[in-house]
């Protein structure tokens, strides 16, 4: 099933779910849990504090599980899925409420503190819902927009939002500037091709969830809003269905985020919930804030959108890396096999204007694992001068996010750490030996074999 329960079957048969029994509290513990899980498995907490229903977080804290929620053999075989899914999308189709697994309850009060949103880092204004696939549309022309944004409780009834001036930002603009409120659907426990999906850089206009239908391989199902003029997930686990308030800003934060450091509390807008639906026995989800899941959810579309747009500058670029140290948003290392010098620097170039998000970038050759930090930093040590292969470009536009950017003015930095093609071979020939692959020390050591 392309919901989170058919995820959680597989990740289970992939040993790759890790029960919690016990019962652990929702401030703190349960986070703390999850990060020591982080890159390794799921965490399906069956009994929080003060609540009936479970939680399930981590739920792609790996490439490898990134690649079996899209169908990929490897994960470098994610990016290609992605690409193909966005050339060819699935559009999504509207079922019947009572086909739909998510109306099988319809809160009639709503009171969000009845769920089990954790509190995650210690300086957390409280606790959020940070794994919701918000979905919303343009009124006049229909055009459906899919995006994750966090949302800190501030009432029974009523979540702060904090939006990245991408689509939905654009959306809530132009129903504000009516003074009209802007009609949204939160989605939380779906399959995680959908949060994959909806991480992809696509233009407004582009329907998210065909991207996720082309990576399912069948459309996602639908249903009828309860309270807003919106499709919803039919098979999510819950639906909180709202309206973001035209003219009202409220505090938000501060909220651990991606680089592993503070979004400082300021005033955002609010939305008021105005209906609340889930299965009978539905699953919370959340998304550890810094986490593998949280990381790898930005960056592996990033990549995807990045190979791309680095291939049109060159043919010859093999393979993009956003690094898990630059919070897969930061730092980029990209791979090709050079045939004119300079060509790197092109590609470099590229890469920095690629994402404003993007600050350092680093070529290599393609005999470099990109993967591999201590490979990289390696190639950074033998193949790079600094006073002819480095490039600085200061005051252009990075992320907000970055503590160390002036409001998100930022330094870009480009590294060229290729061989110079002219080089005789023996100047950077790598040392090998011979032999080595094959050694079994077991054949070297043990009684009687003499
Ligand atoms: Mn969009």
């Amino acid at each position: 099933m392309a919901d989170l329960r058919g995820w959680l079957s597989t990740l289970e048969s992939h040993q790759l779910l890790f029960r919690v029994a016990r019962e652990v509290d929702p401030r703190f513990e349960l986070a703390a849990v999850l990060k020591r899980l982080d890159g390794s498995r799921a965490g399906l907490f069956e009994r929080v504090r003060g609540h009936a229903a479970p939680v399930l977080g981590n739920a792609l804290s790996s490439r490898q599980m990134v690649a079996l929620a899209v169908g990929a053999k490897t994960p470098a075989d994610v990016l290609q899925r992605l690409g193909h899914a966005v050339a060819t999308p699935i559009a999504p189709v509207v079922v019947g409420r009572d086909d739909s697994p998510v109306r099988q309850t319809v809160e009639p009060t709503i009171d969000l503190g009845r769920l089990p949103l954790p509190t995650h880092h210690e300086l957390d204004s409280g606790p959020y819902i940070s794994a919701g696939i918000v979905i919303a549309k343009n009124s006049e022309t229909g055009q459906r927009n899919v995006s994750i944004q966090r949302f800190q409780l501030s009432g029974p009834d009523r979540l702060g939002i904090y939006m990245a001036p991408r689509h939905l930002w654009e959306l809530y603009r132009e129903a504000e500037a009516r003074d009209r409120a802007l009609d949204i659907a939160i989605a939380i426990g779906v399959h995680p091709a959908l949060s994959l999906a909806s991480q992809v850089p696509v233009p407004f206009g582009v329907d998210e969830l065909g991207i996720a239908g082309a990576l399912l391989e069948q459309p996602v199902r639908l249903v009828r809003g309860e309270t807003v003029d919106l499709e919803v997930p039919a098979d999510a686990e819950i639906v909180i269905e709202g309206r973001i308030l035209p003219g009202v800003r409220e505090d938000e934060g501060p909220f651990g985020e991606f680089p592993r450091t503070y979004g400082p509390r300021t005033k955002t807008p609010v939305v008021q919930v105005t209906a609340v639906l889930h299965r009978r026995d539905f699953i919370f989800q959340t998304t550890l804030p810094a986490s593998r899941e949280h990381l790898l959810l930005g960056g592996i579309p990033r990549e995807a959108a990045l190979l791309d747009a680095l291939r049109k500058v060159s043919p010859r670029v093999r393979a993009v890396n956003l690094t898990f140290g630059g919070s897969c948003r930061f730092h980029a290392v990209v791979a090709l096999d050079k045939q004119v010098e300079g060509e790197p620097k092109n590609v470099l170039l590229a890469a920095l204007a690629s994402h404003s998000d993007v600050k350092q970038a680093i070529a290599v050759d393609s005999d470099v694992d990109i993967f591999d930090t201590d490979a990289v930093e390696w190639a950074v040590a033998t193949r790079f001068q600094a006073d002819r292969d480095l490039l600085v470009v200061p005051g252009a536009w990075g992320s907000r996010l970055d503590p160390s950017a002036r409001g998100g003015v930022s330094t870009k930095v480009a590294i060229d750490a290729t061989m110079p093609l002219g080089a005789a071979p023996m100047d950077f020939a790598r040392i090998r030996i011979p032999g080595e692959e094959s050694v079994n020390l077991d054949d070297y050591t043990g009684e009687g074999r003499h």
